[in-house]
């Protein structure tokens, strides 16, 4: 009993970047056509970053007669202006939106956006029942539940099974997600009630059968993906199934494949921990949610989490060198202060994750930090994405030092490129947020800007910095002004080199030693490169950087020191001559 004359019914992503994939159309899409197997939705899948005119162009061309939106945080502002237009050139297209972005707020978005209709919460079987509607010879809207319109609001919608998901990837091609990074999904909801988070409402946490997992995890490996993201909000909250999948991982590595994983560090077991410890390096990637190390501030947020335990399992974590660590902290919580979230900031800086984001909070529609806020003196963004502008405990003015602080930090540690430099220059300070301050002065007294200066540019910048702001510091360092400077410049070069073969040397590197230079061309052609060092070594040493060799937690090319005799015969290694 359907319609199959009327026009097709598109999907719209609009991705943050290209590397990104959308899971989410791609699930819609199939558990669409195994209710409606007659008939297909097509998809369309766009970046922000392309010009609104185009994607209109695109969407326009298809000749839809039903288009649905998928909402985030990030393109709900593109999404708008779309939106707005497209509904003059196509009048008579319903549009539809769905996603975390409107869910909450459905009302609102019908008062203030020209769309049909507003799909809330999880949307499969919400969107089989509105395919199965629009293409029935007697559509009603009413009889698909998570759907509210001018007129009618049907309700919570159905959830389906986890294990009746449609695996969303089998059908691509090999291309289709080369140099993508593809998520997935093994579960939904968190037990958890951190108030500022969406998943906090959805406590009721579903999990796919591991039989299903395995199977699934399977196809990655076989096809030799490059990076999988779990978007489980919380993966290791039932510890067993965690393990189960992780063994399953390391017995079926195929040495390509890495997996990201959203954690809470406080939870992992001694068993978990014992076998991450064994996992080859690389395979596993784990993000932590620490947010702040205030005891009154993650009471007020309702967050589960010890900061001395999540220290001792970093501890434990590191320990190995196997596991890229990425720790999360939010500022602008409630009840935390300028001063106590530089305290946060330091206690999970000394952590040493290989990355530390400093993220500020966003009020999102639905929460219940959103229902608090106006009591808890918290003051956000009118628009998207809702940020934090001051609080009851931290200015505006604090708030935007922050803001340079992160830059600093984004630039200068997490991107894992000035590790010794910016190890060395910690040594000046008191603390490790002093180090990131003083920086973010140095660049706002000279207006660099952290997107402007190019790799090599910022290397000079940390020299610049050190002979302006660290030898006057009242922390001396262990070292006398001149070994300092040879030190640091030591230290930058190794840096340097670390990540890439450089083609223009910078200034502060110096000379090559000749015995090197002779070797250079030959050097070149092995994807190696060869550097002297005095201070940093502790003593004369030539190390090699094997750009063929990287480490696959950092990135960065294998170090060794080469053998001495073959320096004195001035041999290289790869020259049997
Ligand atoms: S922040 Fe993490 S732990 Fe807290 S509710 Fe959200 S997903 Fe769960």
């Amino acid at each position: 009993m359907s319609n199959k004359t009327k026009k097709k019914i598109v999907l719209v992503a609009l991705n943050a970047k290209y590397i990104h994939s959308n899971p989410g159309i791609y699930s819609l899409q199939s558990y669409s056509l195994r209710k409606n197997p007659d008939v297909g939705v097509d998809t369309a899948v766009f970046t922000i970053n392309q010009d609104a005119g185009k994607i209109m162009e695109e969407i326009y061309a298809m000749d839809p007669g039903l288009i649905g939106f998928s909402c985030y945080i990030w393109n709900i502002a593109m999404i708008r202006t779309i939106v707005r237009n497209l509904s003059r050139i196509l009048p008579d297209t319903e549009i539809w939106l769905g996603g975390p972005e409107v869910s909450y707020c459905a009302e609102e978005i019908l008062a203030e956006l020209p769309v049909y209709g507003v799909m809330i919460g999880e949307g499969e079987e919400t969107f089989a029942g509105l395919v199965r509607e629009y293409y029935s010879l007697d559509k009603d809207y009413r009889r698909v539940k998570g759907i509210v319109t001018r007129a009618f609001h049907t309700g919570d919608p159905d959830v389906c099974g986890m294990d009746e998901l449609p695996f969303v990837y089998r059908d691509l091609n090999r291309g289709d997600f080369e140099n993508h990074i593809l998520y997935y999904e093994s579960s939904r909801g968190c037990p958890y009630s951190c108030t500022y988070c969406l998943s906090s409402i959805d406590k009721q946490v579903r999990f796919k059968s591991l039989d299903k997992v395995f199977e699934e995890l399977q196809f990655f490996l076989d096809h030799g993906v490059r990076q999988v993201k779990f978007l489980d909000r919380t993966f290791n909250c039932r510890d067993s199934r965690a393990i189960a999948i992780w063994r399953y991982l390391s017995e079926h590595d195929n040495q390509i494949t890495n997996f990201h994983f959203e954690i809470a560090a406080e939870t992992l077991s001694e068993e978990a921990l014992d076998l991450l410890a064994g996992m080859r390096p690389g395979l596993v990637r784990l993000e932590i949610g620490i947010q702040s190390t205030d005891p009154d501030t993650l009471k007020r947020i309702r967050r589960v989490m010890d900061p001395d335990q999540c220290r001792h399992v970093m501890e434990k974590l590191r320990k190995n060198g196997n596991i890229r660590l990425h720790l999360d902290l939010i500022a602008g919580l409630p009840g935390e202060s300028y001063e106590r979230f530089i305290r946060s900031f330091n206690e999970v800086y000394l952590m040493r994750p290989h990355e530390l984001q400093l993220g500020f909070l966003k009020v999102l529609k639905g929460t219940a930090i959103e229902k608090e806020a106006h009591e808890a003196g918290i003051v956000y963004g009118a628009e998207p994405p809702y940020e934090v502008l001051y609080t009851a405990d931290l200015s505006y003015a604090q708030l935007r030092k922050l803001k340079a602080v992160e830059e600093m930090l984004e630039s200068y540690y997490n991107s894992n490129q000035f590790e010794r430099s910016i190890g060395f220059l910690e040594q000046y300070f008191e603390t490790p947020y002093e180090l990131y301050e003083a920086l973010a002065e140095f660049y706002r007294e000279n207006n660099y800007t952290v997107a402007q200066p190019s790799r090599i540019k910022r290397y000079e910048i940390l020299l610049a910095f050190w002979e302006q702001c660290c030898p006057e510091s009242k922390v001396s360092a262990q070292y006398d002004p001149e070994d300092a400077e040879k030190m640091l410049k030591e230290c930058l070069l190794y840096d340097l080199y670390a990540r890439e073969c450089l083609k223009k040397r910078p200034d502060f590197a110096g000379d090559v030693p000749a015995r090197i230079r002779q070797r250079e061309s030959r050097l070149r052609a092995e994807d190696l490169h060869v550097e002297h060092f005095e201070i940093l070594t502790g003593a004369p040493a030539d190390l090699q950087f094997d750009y063929k060799d990287r480490d696959p937690v950092s990135g960065n090319a294998k170090v060794r020191e080469e053998e001495k005799d073959e320096k004195e015969n001035g041999r290289d290694l790869t020259d049997p001559g």
